[in-house]
């Protein structure tokens, strides 16, 4: 029986969980089902599958999440966004959803299309997450499992710390059962953010989002549209050897070994792997941290 997440929770006191994405072509699909079967020997505890900011990979993200379940028992988390959906079309999704034993969503409000510089809601779809969240409870009570996104350095259009705060805490308030962090290398700012939720009293788990680096210039455009905070170490490591893919390999699997480790030394309740559909970093990772 597929689980909520909630549930897995109350059996385990960590998680560990995969993210991956929907691959533009049958070959990349075909290949991402090779890398699960093969990280699914790992026992994840759950994992998840992004949803694309417009175009042919949205409908992937169900399939994929029905049949990870189906081919390796694993229990998936759907990232669900507001971009373009009008609200009857978010509805058809969830009746989707539900139809195919889909328990968990990562409710999202999603970014912009490419190209687009400001966020627009659809017509008479939503503005903010919690709004889809409201969407989600309201037509299917407790049916789902909702996680949220947090960054532990605030939101990238958010003012300061306080106000993305108090944002997440609005989002909580509404039916977020638990937080998946936005990538971060310093994990001095992990802690200070669990510090600051504690103080609005937001006590679900905020899982770590982990990178695995594998490429510096991917990483720098990536941390450029979201606004994480590459740390001078990361800089220093990664940069001199940018042009050597074999050396950066190693050195994101090192570092994240650290990483991991002293996040759960501070007691994370978890690590949540953005896998980047790559099987080789994330079951070395793995296997150094004896999971
Ligand atoms: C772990 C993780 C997974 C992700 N997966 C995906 C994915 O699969 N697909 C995808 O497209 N994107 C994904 N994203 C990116 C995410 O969609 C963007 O970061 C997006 O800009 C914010 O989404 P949100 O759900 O946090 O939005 P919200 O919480 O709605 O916040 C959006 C903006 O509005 C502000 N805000 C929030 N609430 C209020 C309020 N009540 N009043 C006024 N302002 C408010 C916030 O400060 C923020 O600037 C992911 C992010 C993370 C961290």
């Amino acid at each position: 029986m597929i689980k909520k997440i909630t549930d897995i929770f109350k059996e385990k006191n960590k998680t560990f969980s995969f993210e991956f994405f929907p691959p533009k072509t049958p070959v990349g699909l075909e290949n991402l089902y090779k890398t699960i079967k093969e990280l699914s020997g790992l026992n994840p505890n759950f994992v998840s599958v992004t949803y694309g900011a417009g175009g042919s990979t949205r409908g992937a993200t169900l399939d994929i999440c029905r049949e990870i379940q189906k081919r390796f028992g694993l229990t998936a988390m759907h990232h669900f966004t507001c971009v373009g959906h009008s609200q009857s079309e978010l509805k058809v999704i969830l009746a989707l959803m539900r139809q195919n034993n889909i328990r968990n969503i990562l409710a999202l409000r999603g970014d912009p299309p490419k190209g687009v510089e400001k966020w627009e809601p659809a017509g008479d779809g939503f503005e903010y997450c919690y709004q889809l969240i409201d969407l989600i409870k309201n037509n299917h009570k407790d049916y789902f499992s909702i996680g949220v996104a947090g960054f532990p350095e605030g939101h990238i259009n958010c003012p300061d710390k306080e106000t993305d705060t108090k944002y997440l805490k609005i989002k909580m308030d509404h039916g977020g059962e638990f937080i998946v962090s936005q990538l971060f290398f310093d994990n001095a700012m992990y802690s200070e953010y669990l510090e600051r939720l504690k103080k609005k009293n937001i006590n679900a788990r905020i899982l770590p989002g982990i990178l695995p680096i594998t490429s510096y210039e991917g990483l720098i455009k990536f941390c450029n549209t979201c606004g994480a905070t590459i740390t001078q170490e990361v800089h220093d490591i990664f940069k001199p050897i940018q042009n050597d893919e074999e050396a950066v390999k190693k050195a994101g699997i090192e570092f994240a070994v650290k990483q991991c480790r002293d996040l759960l030394e501070r007691g994370a309740p978890g690590l949540h792997f953005f896998t980047l559909n790559k099987v080789e970093p994330v079951k070395e990772i793995w296997k150094r941290l004896g999971l």
